[in-house]
């Protein structure tokens, strides 16, 4: 193929991401020269519109908090929460090193770690949260790796296919997407960053058949196709924990969206209940994560359900999605999500509950029972549900009109499997063997090193790893291309 544009550079970076920006910071810091290659308009992938907060073991943070938190524990809640599935030593390696080559490493290059949230599954908190979130993450990072002198960030360019010359993978070619012509990159190292594929809803029912006859929605980073494994496989790479993916369920059918795939994540509204299409509670709603609430609406047939709510609770809804926010800001723009309840057609409202029920298709008689129940646990001040356990002290009834009903549909957001590689974060053959010049991290290393996390994860297992993983990846390509000492 004869490519209409050729660059070379020491180290070639794909995807700008939580990867893109770790990766090409370490290994500019190393001395090598950087380029790196995203296929969408904008640079910072799903990094740069996460929620930012990272798992980070036994921090200043913390121990200023009385926090007392250490490596084995956090190991011991990771294992657990990974069902046995997750790559101890990778996990042993990250917790280790969360610390200092990732808190202290970070905060060394402009980010500000702010306070530390317990969530499901953590004996103590620790989901550090930065300031401005992941947007404010990605950015400092972002300007960090500018002020290295990383200045050449190729947008609307999609890597399609890596070069390999004599065994080794010499650079990739891509396309410009907007003018359609073939750029082809050389480089002494390839880092692959390309993240996950759960903005590729086709590829998440190939490896969940189990899911394919229900209603799945995409919930990524736009960009995160599964470009990457493909090409990494097409070279020789494997991939392991495919089927791990990390599913919420608080989210409603994008209804901006033509192709009817993409989810918008709800956030905000603590006293919502959960009804499925019978019209019953089924779950404590308090526990809504990835590993309780998506394991119990994915069991609902059909897996959907409803979140109910009444008029004072719909001032706090969230939207987790960019066209939600106030431009620049990763806070919300009320107005925006006012419009939304209006129009939406998968918010429905009702005058009465009776009503509400009939515009989402619920027995009445059961819908009504439901939530009156629900709302006498409270009215009778008993602490607890007796049917699911949910605390119920200072918790809201559902009883000011209108009401409102949210069509919550599993949302697949997070990769826990991907390309294997070994500590170095080199891609591996199929018989364990590096692929020479090809360094894979983040999300298409299932986070990191293949499936880091295993079924499920303890939250900001995600984000940390891969910037994490993008720091060894893009430190050891940098070794490998000539420049540095490798992740120290
Ligand atoms: C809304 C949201 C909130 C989240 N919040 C959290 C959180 O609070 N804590 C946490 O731990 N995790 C969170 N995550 C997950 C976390 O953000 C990701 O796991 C992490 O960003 C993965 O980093 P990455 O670099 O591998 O992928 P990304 O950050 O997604 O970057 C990959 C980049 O590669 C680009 N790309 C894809 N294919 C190609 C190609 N062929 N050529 C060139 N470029 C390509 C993509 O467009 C993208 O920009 C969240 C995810 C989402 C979507």
């Amino acid at each position: 193929m004869c490519a209409e544009r050729k660059l070379e550079t020491d180290v070639l970076i794909v995807g700008s991401g939580a990867v893109g920006v770790a990766a090409g910071i370490e290994a500019r810091e190393a001395g090598a020269s950087v380029i790196l290659l995203e296929k969408e308009e904008i640079l910072g992938g799903a990094a740069a519109v996460s929620g930012g907060g990272c798992a980070i073991v036994d921090t200043f943070l913390q121990r200023e908090a009385g926090i007392e938190d250490s490596h084995d524990l956090a190991f011991e809640d990771w294992i657990i929460a990974g069902q046995g599935k997750a790559d101890e030593v990778w996990a042993r390696f990250y917790i280790e090193r969360s610390n200092d080559a990732l808190f202290e490493w970070a905060k060394d290059r402009g980010v500000e770690w702010v306070g530390a949230r317990q969530n499901e599954g953590n004996s103590v908190p620790r989901w550090h949260q930065p300031k401005g979130g992941g947007g404010g993450l990605w950015n400092a990072l972002y300007q960090t790796a500018q002020d290295r002198g990383i200045d050449t960030w190729l947008t609307n360019t999609a890597a399609k296919e890596l070069i390999v010359e004599d065994g080794r993978i010499i650079g990739v070619i891509a396309e410009d997407t907007t003018s359609g012509d073939t750029v082809e990159v050389l480089a002494k190292a390839v880092v692959m960053g390309s993240g996950g594929f759960n903005s590729n809803i086709d590829m998440v029912k190939e490896v969940r058949p189990d899911l394919r006859r229900h209603r799945i929605l995409e919930g990524s980073g736009r960009g995160d196709t599964g470009d990457g494994h493909g090409m990494v496989e097409a070279v020789g790479g494997t991939t392991t924990h495919m089927d791990d993916i990390w599913f919420y369920v608080f989210a409603i059918p994008d209804h901006k969206d033509e192709r009817g795939r993409r989810g918008l994540v709800i956030r905000g509204v603590p006293d919502n209940i959960w009804v499925n299409a019978q019209g019953v509670r089924f779950h404590n709603e308090d526990l809504s994560g990835g590993g309780t609430g998506s394991v119990a609406v994915l069991a609902q047939e059909p897996a959907y359900c409803w979140s109910v709510m009444d008029s004072t609770m719909t001032d706090d809804v969230t939207v987790s999605d960019p066209q939600y926010y106030i431009p620049g800001a990763s806070v919300k723009d009320p107005e925006k999500v006012k419009a939304l309840i209006e129009e939406s057609p998968h918010i429905k409202s009702g005058a009465t509950l009776e009503a509400l029920a009939s515009e989402i298709g619920v027995p009445e008689d059961t819908f009504v029972e439901t939530v009156n129940h629900y709302n006498s646990g409270i009215d009778q001040g008993l602490t607890e549900d007796p049917d699911f356990g949910r605390p119920l002290s200072n918790r809201k009834m559902i009883q000011s009109p209108p009401y409102y009903a949210l069509n919550f549909t599993p949302t697949a957001r997070k990769n826990f499997g991907g390309v294997k590689t070994d500590l170095k974060c080199r891609a591996v053959d199929k018989h364990y063997e590096p692929i020479p010049g090809l360094f894979v991290a983040g999300e298409l290393a299932g986070m990191a090193g293949g499936h880091i996390n295993g079924k499920h994860g303890l939250e900001g297992t995600m984000l940390g790893p891969a910037l994490f993983s993008g720091r060894v990846a893009g430190a050891w390509a940098a070794k490998d291309a000539g420049f540095g000492e490798g992740f120290k």
